[in-house]
């Protein structure tokens, strides 16, 4: 059984990853959930993928598990906070629930052995997101994204066969939602100069340290792995997502609530992921290209009290995105202590620019790594015509607390204006 190594401290006590790994499952669940009775969950796809032969597996090794659980491949699983609470209801203290999926079932399975209070074992079937080593799980509570707080799993396996036969698009995916850290670290420099929130030096590194090696070619399984590996351990570490994820994942998030869809089917993650961090790099890129005189000349005025309420009732008419009022409300400075964050800003205009610079890659690379990785970059590849695209923008301000380049350009005055050169987005 070949293992890879985990940083210190972590939740996760093994990661098996190699070709055939799928023969290890027995082994996995004798030597760290000795005495269990393993209850496999999985939907169609990853079943034909792995599910099936890990029960074979179990079977020969002498175990008698439970009749798994298999949600159907059409329509694809939900990423729902309900559909958790039920699994949990038919977990009992003597079983491992063996997630054998990616996102979604991933997602559900570690929510439900959280809720239950039982550890889990994950069996990665595809390499298209960063859940499998993180705590937390991404779910929609009422129609609102959010992140639910349960552990990481115990165990992970992850056979590289089984990998490399996903759907080609599902690695693309797993790519642009690595690519996007380059966002979230751009994010994060600022917060930390702006006194928001400090760099926390192990969780960056497990992110920064290696992103661009990894980044700069799309077709190594094992840096794309690795990277979102790495990246969910720092999320166990930080104890939140600062560290992975930053404006794009809100916008991901707001057209995740609006249904987004393409030619009638549901857009991955990380393919809206991709396109929001084209938009925030361009964002990035407009910045560079303002010296601290001419961004202060460009600023409109702060707005009111009143006229940020008229905006967030407008932009939220929609009624589909929870209750973020208290959120984007608690966020919002005006009269002087907006004066004050504005000065702040311009004060730090040009150190900000700086480490964007050495941050970000620029928006003609950023849009040839992302198209070479045959993920999208233009917005109506994803199904979102102008004013969704414009629309999510402004709304994703809204719905985390967390302080991003949006919050940066908003409080700057210079939103409206950084926006209007999105529009490049959607030329050929
Ligand atoms: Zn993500």
């Amino acid at each position: 059984m070949k293992t890879i190594s985990i940083p210190e401290g972590m939740q996760t006590a093994v990661f098996v990853m190699e070709s055939g790994a799928l023969k290890d499952a027995a082994q996995v669940i004798k030597e760290y959930f000795p005495g269990k009775t393993p209850w496999i969950v999985a939907d169609g796809n990853t079943w034909a993928a792995a599910g099936e032969k890990v029960a074979e597996v179990l079977k020969e090794a002498g175990f008698t598990a439970k009749e798994p659980k298999i949600f159907p491949a059409v329509p694809q699983p939900h990423p729902y906070e309900s559909t958790s609470q039920e699994l949990a209801k038919m977990i009992t203290e003597d079983m491992v629930p063996v997630a054998v999926g990616s996102g979604v079932i991933n997602d559900l399975v570690k929510r439900a052995s959280g809720i239950a209070g039982v550890r889990y074992f994950c069996v990665a079937t595809a390499a298209s997101v960063d859940g499998y080593t993180s705590a937390g799980a991404a779910l929609s509570v009422d129609g609102l994204k959010k992140t639910m707080p349960c552990p990481a799993p115990y165990a992970v396996l992850a056979d590289t066969d089984v990998l490399k036969s996903a759907p080609p698009l599902m690695m693309a995916a797993g790519y642009a939602d690595l690519f996007a850290k380059v966002v979230a670290g751009a994010e994060w420099l600022v917060s930390d100069l702006l006194g928001i929130l400090p760099i926390d030096k192990k969780a960056w590194d497990l992110v920064q340290k290696n992103l661009r090696m990894w980044l700069k070619d799309s077709s190594n399984l094992g840096y794309l792995f690795d990277g979102l590996a790495s990246t969910g351990y720092s999320m166990q570490v930080f104890n939140d997502s600062r560290p992975a994820s930053g404006m794009e994942h809100l916008l991901s998030h707001v057209w995740e609530m609006e249904g987004l869809t393409c030619n009638g089917e549901e857009v991955s993650h990380g393919f809206k992921v991709g396109v929001g961090t084209v938009a925030a790099i361009r964002l990035m890129e407009f910045m560079l290209g303002l010296s601290e005189e001419q961004a202060r000349k460009l600023a409109r005025p702060c707005e009111t009290l009143e006229e940020r309420q008229a905006t967030v009732k407008e932009l939220l008419k929609k009624n589909c995105y929870g209750n973020p009022e208290k959120i984007a409300f608690d966020k919002f400075k005006h009269g002087e202590a907006a004066e004050e964050r504005r000065e702040l800003i311009f004060r730090n205009w040009d150190r900000i620019r700086h480490l964007l610079k050495k941050q970000i890659f620029s928006y003609e690379e950023t849009k040839r790594l992302l198209t070479e990785a045959h993920a999208p970059v233009r917005p109506q590849e994803i199904g979102l015509n102008r004013e969704q695209f414009y629309h999510g923008l402004f709304t994703a301000q809204l719905i985390r607390a967390r302080y991003t380049l949006l919050d940066l350009l908003y409080e700057a005055g210079l939103l409206d204006e950084a926006a209007k050169i999105l529009d490049i987005m959607f030329e050929e």
